[in-house]
């Protein structure tokens, strides 16, 4: 593992080194530098001189180096897994999907070189046409819960539709995307065209806000960060994309197959540990079937395997950090700055002790929907429960919330389902299931989760700007 990315140098003296660690042992796994404003700037320099000649490849030659990075990383795919289970602390079957994840999302976008259409628009005396112009140098800030598909939904698109892209990856989980940046460059992608920096929110991050070479900003990350940018963006008329966080609700209605609701229960708020702004993070179950849905859930949640990441029968890994793990310990136990007291616990799962940032699966009661736990992203592995008396109730508790970007709807009247879909503001409905993300399906927040959609055959509209032309046939 190089310990730094190929494309940039790190003898500048604001350098700073970096301790990764192993969320599941707190051991170092490697030390890295940081780059500074000088590298970023130096970088953004390159991106900005590559970027005509990156816009110049042919359509299908484009394509066809966006293929051979996919190759590349479907190749790594063992190594990249492995890297993001000890750096992140994610299952090993999570990882892999992750790895097929930017597989997959890279192969989709390749086709869009060669599609990337504009549009004849009938006019008196000439020909019009649209063209979609690529933006120029497109940065993307990556958090630390998802390195890999979140550097994958915005790399490829903006690299697909003719942009230069320069890539910070979380502080606290670097490494697979510096192996991206690698792996690019072995595929054929030239230098300067995909650039990753790791290092600080506050320093590269900020940096990639204010440089104004940078066209645009795709931030995944917390709320606050979000608006941060979107308000510093605004003095540059910077494009913004922003994936923010999530409350989303789980609600069951008393005719829905409560077996099925209940066994996929745990999962839906409890992958990657909770730290999954599409968590199911509120329950909400129709009051007549409330006890008979939580016998159920409480059986499946015995069966949720909590410990080491790297062993196949592992459900659920630790939280990144130990102050993540305090975070959401306030949440349950009560935080003394926050000033909530302890919420009842319905039951909960067990977690390994010793080394490691484990918590253990937790089911709460709220008292009211003014409890902490029930308003606020908690980011780790805890739930809600509450009761509902009818649709309408459903509807608006589940819409009683700041953040609008997923959720599930368990119910057998296909005319509810649809009802209640198209009464949720959520960007990422589903019904009778948890599914929130596919590669060709647009993926985006209502409300405080965010501006824009990723994924999907829209994103690229994202990545450029249409331009008008005008020809005159009569001159
Ligand atoms: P942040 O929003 O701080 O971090 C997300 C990314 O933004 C990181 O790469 C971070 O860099 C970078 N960043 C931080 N500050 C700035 C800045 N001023 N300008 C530009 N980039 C910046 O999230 P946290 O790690 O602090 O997590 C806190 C909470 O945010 C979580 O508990 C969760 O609730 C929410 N969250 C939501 C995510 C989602 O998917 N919607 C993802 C992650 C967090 P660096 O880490 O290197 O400082």
């Amino acid at each position: 593992m190089s310990t730094t990315t190929t494309t940039t140098t790190t003898t500048h003296a604001d350098a700073v080194r970096h301790d990764v660690i192993n969320p599941a042992t707190e051991q170092v796994v490697t030390t890295i530098d940081l780059v500074g404003v000088e590298e970023t700037d130096a970088a953004v320099a390159r991106a900005v001189e590559v970027g005509p000649a990156w816009r110049a490849v042919s359509p299908a030659d484009r394509a066809m180096l966006l293929r051979r990075f996919a190759d590349a990383v479907e190749a790594a795919t063992d190594d990249l897994a492995a890297l993001e289970v000890t750096n992140s602390g994610h299952t090993i079957g999570n990882a892999r999907w992750e790895v097929g994840n930017v597989v997959n999302v890279l192969r989709y976008y390749s086709a869009a070189p060669e599609r990337l259409f504009g549009r004849q628009i009938p006019v008196a005396g000439g020909l019009d046409v649209t063209f979609k112009e690529p933006l120029g140098v497109v940065s993307v800030i990556v958090p630390w819960n998802f390195p890999m598909p979140i550097s994958g939904w915005g790399l490829a698109p903006a690299l697909a539709a003719g942009n230069t892209v320069v890539l910070k990856p979380a502080e606290l989980t670097p490494l697979t995307a510096i192996r991206l940046g690698e792996l690019a460059l072995d595929a054929g992608i030239p230098d300067g065209v995909f650039t990753v920096l790791p290092g600080k929110g506050s320093v590269v991050g900020e940096r990639f806000v204010t440089h104004p070479d940078v066209r645009k900003v795709c931030f995944t990350g917390s709320t606050p960060v979000g608006q941060g940018i979107m308000r510093k963006a605004a003095d540059q008329l910077k494009r913004v994309t922003l994936e923010l966080g999530g409350k989303s609700a789980n609600i069951v209605f008393a005719d829905a197959d409560l077996d099925a609701a209940a066994a996929s229960a745990p999962m839906s708020f409890l992958d990657n540990a909770g730290q999954d702004c599409c968590a199911r993070t509120r329950i909400l179950v129709q009051r007549s079937v409330f006890d008979a849905f939580m016998e159920r859930f409480e059986q499946a949640m015995s069966q949720v395997v909590v410990g080491d990441p790297g062993d196949e029968a592992t459900h659920m890994g630790p939280l990144i950090s130990a102050g993540q793990r305090e975070t959401v310990r306030g949440f349950v136990e009560g935080a003394a700055d926050a000033g909530d007291a302890p919420v009842d616990v319905a039951f909960r799962g067990a977690a390994p002790e010793g080394a490691g940032w484990w918590y253990p699966p937790t089911v709460v009661l709220p008292r009211s929907t003014q409890d902490r736990v029930w308003r606020e992203e908690v980011f780790g592995p805890v739930v809600s429960v509450m009761a509902f008396d009818d649709e309408a109730d459903a509807i608006a508790k589940a819409n009683d919330t700041a953040y609008g970007l997923s959720g599930s709807i368990w119910t057998g009247d296909v005319g509810r389902a649809i009802r209640v879909a198209r009464g949720v503001e959520a960007g990422n409905l589903s019904v009778n299931s948890h599914s929130s993300v596919r590669y060709s399906t647009p993926f985006g927040g209502f409300k405080a989760s965010g501006i824009g959609r990723e994924l999907g055959p829209d994103a690229l509209d994202a990545f450029t700007e249409v331009k008008n032309v005008f020809i005159n046939t009569e001159a």
